[in-house]
């Protein structure tokens, strides 16, 4: 979501004679995006923007400013903290970026303004996007849902869906730009609510010319419907990958963290669609450390990932965010014990990840092809539609490329083929 973020504030930039640049020595304005969702993230902004306190001194005209989540959050408190900052812009009004920056360039008084969290979805937007076959187009914004460890709906306000028109408008503007592959966008995009359903706004998407691969992140299990599973099952470029954030394998840590569904509830959903749709790579968000989780629940839970068999699963530890309720929660747990914990859960997903990686192995899968490899350019690299990672021998490919390739090797995290 902030990638998307940053390309759209990018691209209104571009509009007022600014262009991107990896060198932060050189810049005229540099831009930090936040992200508040763990403690980690928080920490490296202020890291960074420590570290840009000496270039404004070398560079007076330089402009630094704060977006985002933590943006957001922090608001006033963020220049109170590190003066150098010139403007803190909230996620309600990223698209006022421009206006922001050119009365900065004008008259140098520092900017705040976090007023609307909930603020409109801008309809005209412009983005400057990255990469070169691959890209985002956010379909709704914020959260109702209020998991009671999450800071989301706090910092990115109510849930507010775009209209069909302007989602197709943009995936149509990003096809002709020359992106092979969309995913479309949500905190839950189970409860897109623009006026069709999710299912019906997948299913017209997949019929953009040019959308040669279709995904759509993030789905909470408690709505995603069999209309849905349907829409994909009989998809025609609908990617057969669906990332499921379970968060947690036991029923008292499900409740407490809000999350509105049981473990059977889950499992019998997942038996649903690997019915419906065959070849489902399935993956999946976990959160360790949760207050008041005893090492009964947290047994339960690598039992619970034994059970399911994800393809992958993201795995963080447990981050107390203030303002959530989880953070009043009793029975908070220590660092060390969280950690072990992460290390044995990993451990354990990482057996079955590799488990169904070898299962591949022989197999031919349709792979888009990405580019050069960072290593090696004779070795490309794309995605195959499960969105795993896969490196083969370059031929004739151009990044873009659909392609059929033969697993010959698989690891936990990558696998390799030749072009067949
Ligand atoms: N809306 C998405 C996810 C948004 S945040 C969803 O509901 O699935 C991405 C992931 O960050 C979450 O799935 C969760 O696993 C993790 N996360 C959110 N808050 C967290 C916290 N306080 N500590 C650790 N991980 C957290
Ligand atoms: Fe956070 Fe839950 Fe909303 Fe996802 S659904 S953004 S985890 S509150």
């Amino acid at each position: 979501m902030n990638v998307a973020d940053s390309e759209r504030m990018a691209g209104l930039l571009k509009k007022i004679g600014y262009t991107l640049t990896e060198d932060a020595d050189r810049a005229d304005l540099i831009l930090i995006n936040t992200c508040c969702v763990r403690g980690t993230a928080e920490d490296k902004v202020f890291g960074q923007i420590g570290r840009f306190k000496s270039l404004k001194r070398e560079k007076p005209s330089l402009i630094l400013g704060v977006a985002g989540c933590m943006a957001q959050k922090e608001g006033e408190n963020l220049i109170k903290r590190a003066p150098h900052i010139d403007f803190v812009l909230g996620t309600g009004q990223s698209s006022e970026v421009a206006r922001v920056v050119q009365s900065l360039e004008r008259e140098r008084k520092h900017f705040i303004d976090t007023s609307n969290v909930s603020g409109e979805i801008p309809t005209e937007v412009f983005p400057l996007r990255g990469g070169q076959v691959s890209t985002f187009v956010p379909i709704m914004y914020g959260c109702n849902n209020f998991c009671t460890y999450c800071i989301v709906p706090y910092v990115r306000g109510r849930e507010r869906s775009r209209k069909p028109e302007e989602i197709f408008a943009e995936v149509k503007q990003a096809v002709a730009e020359g992106f092979k592959e969309i995913t479309l966008l949500g905190q839950n995009v189970n409860s897109y609510s623009g006026g069709m359903t999710f299912a019906e706004l997948l299913t017209a998407v997949d019929k953009i010319d040019g959308v040669k691969r279709l995904r759509f992140m993030t789905s909470h299990p408690k709505d995603l419907s069999d209309e849905l599973i349907a829409a994909i099952a009989g998809g025609k470029n609908i990617c057969e990958h669906i990332h499921l954030p379970v968060q947690y394998g036991s029923d008292k840590i499900l409740k407490r963290m809000n999350r509105v569904y049981t473990v059977e509830k889950y499992l019998k959903l997942v038996e649903k669609i690997r019915k419906a749709i065959p070849n489902l790579s399935l993956t999946t968000d976990l959160i360790v450390g949760f207050p008041g989780e005893t090492e009964e629940d947290f047994l339960e839970t690598l039992d619970f990932l034994r059970a399911v068999k994800f393809d992958a699963a993201f795995t963080f530890i447990y981050s107390k965010r203030s303002g959530t309720p989880a953070a009043t929660f009793d029975n908070q747990i220590d660092d060390e014990t969280k950690h072990r914990r992460l290390d044995e859960l990993m451990k354990v997903q990482n057996a079955i990840s590799l488990e169904k990686n070898l299962a591949l192995k022989n197999s031919v899968v349709e792979v888009l092809v990405e580019g050069a490899s960072k290593t090696d350019d004779k070795i490309f690299m794309g995605r195959t539609r499960s969105n795993k990672l896969i490196l083969f021998e370059h031929g004739n490919e151009q990044a873009g490329d659909l392609i059929k390739v033969k697993i010959t090797q698989a690891q936990t995290w990558l696998l390799k083929g030749k072009i067949i």
